[in-house]
């Protein structure tokens, strides 16, 4: 399961030049979507437009983020042998911060999958990121209610103006979403190896 963040009504972080974390997030899972089913890899999203369809009795904004949450759990929790890789974009008031972080969620299988995505993310594309995959806070929605191996990976800082450059460019994103699949292969998939 594809998670591309935010989404409808609530765009996520945004970046100076206006650029919308929910659309970044959006291109890169659409990349990964599309790497997956030309590798035989059964995929599904929560959301694979901008638009969310919220239910007609959310009639606050805090009621319509409440209930996409809910929606993207339940889809979630639906799968068979599931495996939730929810995609986002960090933001910081200060320019400086960059550079990748895969965040795990507290199921089985999701420290070590987070690590080994997070190795891929530096030997392919940030060989300099000295962070490393860490548990994500329990106060993250989804991430909490999910009962399959899921992790959470932040690509890049939006306010950091080169790296925002490079998460605008389809080049980029594409290069992610390979990491992505790399890893999901390789762990999912013993044998696979791209
Ligand atoms: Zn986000």
């Amino acid at each position: 399961m594809i998670d591309p963040g935010h989404g409808g009504e609530d765009g996520g972080a945004v970046a100076s030049d206006g650029t919308q974390e929910a659309d970044v997030n959006l291109q890169i899972a659409l990349r990964l979507r599309a790497m997956a089913e030309l590798c035989g890899v059964p995929v599904a999203m929560t959301r694979d437009s901008a638009s969310i369809d919220y239910p007609t009795d959310a009639d606050t904004l805090a009621a319509r983020k409440v209930a996409d949450q809910r929606q993207r759990v339940e889809r979630t929790n639906a799968m068979e042998n599931g495996v939730l890789i929810s995609i986002h974009q960090n933001y910081y008031p200060a320019a400086g911060p960059h550079g990748a972080e895969v965040l795990y969620a507290a199921t089985d299988r999701s420290e070590e999958f987070g690590k080994l995505l997070h190795e891929v993310l530096k030997q392919t594309l940030a060989p300099e990121n000295r962070r490393v995959a860490a548990p994500i806070s329990d106060e993250i929605y989804l991430m909490r209610n999910v009962h399959c191996p899921a992790v959470l990976v932040e690509c890049g800082f939006l306010s950091n103006p080169e790296e925002l450059e490079k998460l605008k460019s389809d080049s980029y994103d594409q290069k992610l979403a390979l990491v992505m699949l790399s890893a999901y292969l390789q762990y999912f998939q013993t044998g696979w190896n791209l």
